[in-house]
């Protein structure tokens, strides 16, 4: 198990952009700006990852999404539940993984009790 904080999400923002938009690099189409996900990745790459403000990221992106420390339990949808996250303990086996926040480890410990 490891702790996920918002730096560590802002590292890994140009693989995942990369890796999410590979078939759609020259798309005019995918923000509203119309710019290309290979000028914004071009743009995230001159970042840096280790330094740069989270609202960098999003301004080249376009939304608070690529630096926002999620839980895979409780999605955006039911985040009313929870405060914005600081930290998700992130379990790891193999290729796969999953992001818990502590809300959502304090309602699986108060049900398997
Ligand atoms: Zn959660």
């Amino acid at each position: 198990m490891k702790l996920i904080r918002q730096r560590d999400v802002i590292r890994e923002v140009v693989d995942a952009f990369a890796r999410s938009f590979a078939q759609h690099m020259d798309n005019v189409d995918i923000f509203p700006d119309k710019e290309t996900p290979r000028a914004k990745l071009g743009r995230l790459m001159a970042l840096d990852l280790e330094t740069c403000k989270a609202a960098a990221v999003d301004a080249i992106v376009g939304n608070q999404s690529w630096t926002t420390v999620e839980c895979d339990e409780c999605t955006m949808e039911n985040r009313s539940m929870h405060p914005r996250l600081d930290v998700v303990a992130e379990f790891q086996r193999g290729e796969k993984s999953v992001r818990v926040c502590g809300g959502c480890m304090a309602s699986a410990l108060k049900a398997v009790r």
